[in-house]
C-alpha cells in the first residue's frame, strides 16, 4: 500500500524482504517546502546496517542470477502495473515531500515506468552475439553476465525517477540491487520499495539504506559491491568517480549541469519562449535538464525577451498539490537562501533585472521564491557560468548564431543544449558542433526516452556508459567470448 506520509514517521531501511530500523545514530527532519512543517525524519544507518545488507544482497545473487531470464521479468512486469496503479499516491508522497507540482510528479513517475517497460525486455537486450566460422573451424559467442551486487547513489530532485533508471536495469540483468537514495526526500524511494516487495522479487535482491555521505563513503568501496551508479551534483559525482574507481568499482557519475537554448533569428519567438519559460522554470529550476541560460540572436532579443518575461510574471506560484499551481517551492531553506545568493550577485555583477522573483506574489509559509529573469548577462558572470538550480534564468545576447553556438559550448558543463530555429541547416550545424550529451532541436527540454541512454559530457558526467537503454545492460553486465572448436567433428 501507497499512503501518505504518517505524522512523525521514520524513513527505515528495506533490508533482505524487511524493514529494518537503521542504527547509525544521526538522524534528520523530514520537510513539507510547502508548509515548511515536520513530516517525518530519515534515520541513518551504521557500518553494520550497510554491512548486513551488502550481505543479504550477495546471498540473495547466487539463486537470482542463475533463475531463468523470463522469470527474472516477471516481477517488473507485476512493479509496473504497481507503480501505475499508485501513481496517483505516489505522486502526492513526492510532491510533500520535495515540492514539485503534482503534474510534475506524475509525469516523472511515468518516466521512471518508461525505464521498467524497457527492462522487461532484458532477454533480448542481454543477448550479446554468436558467429559460426569466425576462424577456420572456430564458433565463437559472446555472453552478458551479471556483475553483482550494485549500488546506486540518487540526488533529491527526482526521488522517484532516478531509482528507476537504475533498479529496473540492475536486476533484470540478474545483479542484485541496493539503493541509497537522498535522505532530503526519503519517502518515495521507501513507497516505491514497498511496492518492489509487493512485486514479489526475492529477498535480498532489491534493497533501500538511507544515510548521508558516510553511508555513501562506505558503500561505494564495500568489498562487496561490484559497481556504483551515482546521480547527484558535480563536485560530489567527481568525488565518488574517483573513490570508488579507486576501490576496483564499475563506476558511471552523473553531475550537474548549466544547460543553454539557443534562440534563432528565424525562430517561432512566441514557441520559443514557452518552451524556454517551461524548461527553465519547472520543477523550480531543480532539473539537470533544465535550461538556465537562455542565448539569444541581437536581431531578436529585444521581442524575445519581452514574450519570455510575460510568461514568467504569469506563472502561479504555491503548493504543488493545489490545483492551477505552476510552480511550486524549492526543496529547502538552505536551498532557497542560496538561490536568493545568486539572485543578488547577479545584481551586483551588473545583469539587468528584467523580473525580479523576490518580489513576486508567494505564500508565505514553506520556501516559495518567484521566477527571476536576467537580462543582459555576461557570458563570465557567476550567473551565467554557475549551477544555480533554482527558478533564475540568464539571456545572453549573441551577435549572430556561430557565435551563440561558441557561448554555449564555453560551458564547463555538458548535460544539454536546445536550439530554436526554423533553418535545418542551422539544427545540423548545431548537432553537430554543440558540445553536449543531449541535443534539443525546437525542443525544451531535451529529455531522452527510456530507450536511449541518458548522459552528459564535461563536467557533467563522469564515467563511460550511461544510465538507461542499452548503455544501462552493457554498464551492468560483463561479456565473455566462448571460442570452441571440436576438432574430431
Ligand atoms: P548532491 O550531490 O548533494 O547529493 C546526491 C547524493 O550524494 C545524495 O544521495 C547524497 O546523500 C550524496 N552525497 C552528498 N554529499 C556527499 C559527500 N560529500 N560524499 C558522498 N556522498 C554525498 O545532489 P542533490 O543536491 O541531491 O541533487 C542536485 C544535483 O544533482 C544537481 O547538481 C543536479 O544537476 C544533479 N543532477 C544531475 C542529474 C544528471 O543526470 N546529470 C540528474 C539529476 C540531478
Amino acid at each position: 500500500m501507497v499512503d501518505p506520509i504518517g505524522d512523525g514517521e521514520v524513513a527505515h531501511n528495506y533490508v533482505g524482504g524487511e524493514w529494518r530500523e537503521a542504527t547509525g545514530g544521526e538522524s534528520l527532519n523530514v520537510e513539507n517546502p510547502a508548509t515548511g512543517d515536520q513530516l517525518g525524519s530519515i534515520a541513518f544507518s551504521s557500518a553494520d546496517d550497510e554491512d548486513e545488507a551488502i550481505a543479504l544482497a550477495n546471498g540473495a545473487f547466487e539463486e537470482w542470477s542463475t533463475t531463468a531470464v523470463e522469470e527474472r521479468i516477471q516481477p517488473l512486469f507485476r512493479f509496473k502495473q504497481l507503480l501505475e496503479e499508485h501513481q496517483e499516491s505516489l505522486a502526492e508522497v513526492l510532491v510533500t515531500e520535495h515540492g514539485k507540482t503534482k503534474a510534475e510528479a506524475m509525469g516523472e513517475i511515468r518516466r521512471g515506468i518508461e525505464n521498467v517497460e524497457v527492462a522487461c525486455g532484458i532477454p533480448t537486450m542481454m543477448q550479446a552475439g554468436h558467429l559460426p566460422h569466425a576462424a577456420p573451424n572456430i564458433d565463437e559467442t559472446a555472453v552478458r553476465q551479471p556483475l553483482g551486487t550494485v549500488v546506486a547513489v540518487t540526488p533529491f530532485n527526482f526521488p522517484a525517477m532516478i531509482p528507476l533508471w537504475f533498479l529496473p536495469y540492475a536486476v533484470a540483468t540478474g545483479n542484485t540491487f541496493v539503493l541509497k537514495p537522498s535522505e532530503r526526500d526519503p519517502f518515495t524511494a521507501n513507497r516505491i520499495a514497498s511496492l518492489v516487495d509487493e512485486a514479489g522479487f526475492p529477498d535480498g535482491v532489491v534493497n533501500v539504506v538511507h544515510g548521508g555521505p558516510d553511508t555513501v563513503n562506505r558503500l561505494i568501496t564495500h568489498d562487496g559491491i561490484e559497481a556504483v551508479s551515482f546521480v547527484g551534483s558535480t563536485p560530489i559525482a567527481q568525488h565518488v568517480y574517483e573513490t570508488a574507481a579507486g576501490a576496483g568499482k564499475r563506476v558511471q557519475a552523473q553531475g550537474g549541469a548549466k544547460n543553454h537554448v539557443v534562440v534563432s533569428a528565424n525562430a517561432n519567438l512566441q514557441f520559443a519562449a514557452e518552451q524556454t519559460c517551461s524548461s527553465a522554470f519547472a520543477n523550480a529550476g531543480q532539473r539537470c535538464l533544465a535550461n538556465p541560460v537562455a542565448v539569444v540572436e541581437d536581431e531578436v532579443y529585444d521581442e524575445f525577451a519581452e514574450l519570455l518575461v510575460d510568461e514568467a510574471r504569469a506563472m502561479e506560484i504555491g503548493s504543488g498539490l493545489e490545483e492551477g499551481t505552476d510552480m511550486g517551492p524549492l526543496v529547502s531553506g538552505p536551498h532557497r537562501d542560496s538561490v536568493l545568493e545568486y539572485v543578488e550577485t547577479g545584481v551586483e555583477e551588473g545583469a539587468e533585472l528584467l523580473l525580479d522573483g523576490r518580489e513576486q506574489e508567494v505564500p508565505e509559509a514553506g520556501y516559495h521564491l518567484g521566477a527571476t529573469v536576467f537580462g543582459d548577462v555576461d557570458p563570465d558572470a557567476t550567473i551565467a557560468r554557475e549551477e544555480i538550480f533554482g527558478p533564475v534564468l540568464a539571456l545572453i545576447r549573441a551577435e549572430d548564431f556561430d557565435d551563440a553556438v561558441s557561448l554555449v559550448n564555453r560551458s564547463q558543463f555538458g548535460n544539454a543544449a536546445s536550439l530554436f530555429t526554423s533553418d535545418g541547416g542551422e539544427a545540423r550545424q548545431f548537432r553537430l558542433e554543440v558540445d553536449a550529451g543531449n541535443v534539443g532541436v525546437n525542443v525544451g527540454t531535451a529529455a531522452a526516452m527510456a530507450f536511449f541512454h541518458f548522459g552528459g559530457d564535461k563536467d557533467s558526467f563522469f564515467g563511460d556508459l550511461h544510465a538507461q537503454g542499452d548503455d544501462a545492460v552493457r554498464f551492468y553486465t560483463d561479456e565473455t567470448v566462448y571460442i570452441e572448436r571440436w576438432p574430431d567433428n
